[in-house]
């Protein structure tokens, strides 16, 4: 089979502090797999979407659609990983407007436990399964790069000293890559988490320094795993690279609503585009998944991130989505957006 569509997952954050000091009303339901969402404005404008996963998380554990961060990586987190340790290239990301929980979801609170997100136990796991390992014809290799895309420039978390502006090449094989992003060695996840720091470091004070936010950023932490065989009757070697992408997407917001003007307004249109390649993207790659035929035109090249994306979406790869939700009345046209959007990848 030509690959799977895309697993798509919706998640409701709690309320926040402003969210509730405004008394806002919660819009969404869930049942099952049936996310709906009410119009605050209008009596019996409901809408209703059906997602892989639906996760709620306030209230109580006990609810039934109640995810906490490890559900949530068995879900989806787990299944890419073993799609990589098939060989396949994958990639996770998480889409919504800011302060929605996609960094919640991707990294969540690196020192609090069981606050962890996809990125930190996805990185356990893959060492935990690697040591869990006796096939001793069997060695394995990871390497880690982390970088930000704003504006349509590449910056490198893993090297600050790196300001931001690197080139982005195409190799005959193994497809679009970063020119001089730096790509560490790791033995262990205490490597992982050490570098994690660093570029999770390295992203807040560069937006500070450029006065902006990160939400305004597209974060990819990538992971290349290399899983070698070695026959030792006949002596032969053979390898699997897969690529893993675990991405944290900028905010979806449109510019209009934020009253951007000059310079944060074409910011705004910049990562809009590049949001809006990476939906027309998985929706093209959704329908020719759907139709069965040969994949037909898919505009990777129009943004850096789709283009930087292309052998983790396309082709031999396996896609994960996470959509972020707040629950308020006051996000409603934001959240049904996301809603749209989450709707059109599958
Ligand atoms: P975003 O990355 O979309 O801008 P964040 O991930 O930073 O949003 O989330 C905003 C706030 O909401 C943070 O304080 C985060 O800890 C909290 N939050 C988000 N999702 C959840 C969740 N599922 N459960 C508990 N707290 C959450």
């Amino acid at each position: 089979m030509a690959g799977a569509s895309v697993k798509v997952a919706v998640r409701v954050r709690p309320f926040n502090s402003r969210e509730m000091s405004k008394e806002s009303k919660c819009i969404i339901q869930m049942s099952g797999n049936t996310t709906t969402i009410i119009n605050p404005k209008q009596a019996k404008d409901n809408k209703s979407f059906n997602f892989d996963y639906s996760y709620w998380s306030h209230t109580s554990p006990e609810d039934v659609n109640y995810a906490s961060q490890m559900l949530v990586y068995k879900d989806i987190g787990e299944e890419m990983l073993l799609h990589a340790f098939e060989g396949y290239n994958v990639c996770i990301f998480a889409y919504g407007q800011t302060g929605a929980g996609k960094s919640y979801t991707m990294m969540g609170k690196q020192d609090v436990k069981d606050q962890q997100g996809i990125i930190p136990l996805l990185c356990e796991d893959l060492f935990t399964k690697i040591n869990d390992n006796t096939d001793n014809s069997m060695s394995y290799s990871v390497e880690v790069s982390y970088m930000e895309i704003y504006c349509e420039r590449v910056r490198d978390l893993l090297n600050p000293k790196n300001k931001g502006n690197l080139r982005v090449r195409e190799h005959p094989l193994m497809g679009p890559y970063v020119e001089d992003l730096s790509k560490l060695a790791v033995t262990s996840y205490n490597d992982i988490q050490d570098l994690m720091d660093s570029g999770n470091k390295a992203r807040t004070v560069a937006a500070t320094n450029m006065n902006e936010t990160s939400s305004r950023s597209h974060a990819v932490f990538n992971i290349i795993f290399t899983q070698k065989r070695h026959d030792a009757d006949t002596d032969n070697t053979s390898e699997k690279v897969s690529k893993i992408s675990l991405v944290d997407l900028a905010g979806s917001e449109r510019a209009d609503s934020t009253g951007a003007k000059g310079t944060r307004l074409k910011e705004g249109a910049n990562i809009n585009k590049s949001l809006t390649t990476l939906g027309k993207v998985i929706s093209a790659l959704a329908e020719n998944k759907k139709k069965k035929k040969v994949e037909s035109f898919i505009p990777y090249r129009d943004s850096v991130l789709t283009w930087l994306l292309r052998e983790n979406l396309g082709g031999n790869s396996r896609t994960a989505m996470v959509a972020a939700l707040s629950p308020a009345d006051i996000n409603y046209d934001e959240t049904l957006s996301t809603l749209r959007y989450a709707d059109r990848a599958k």
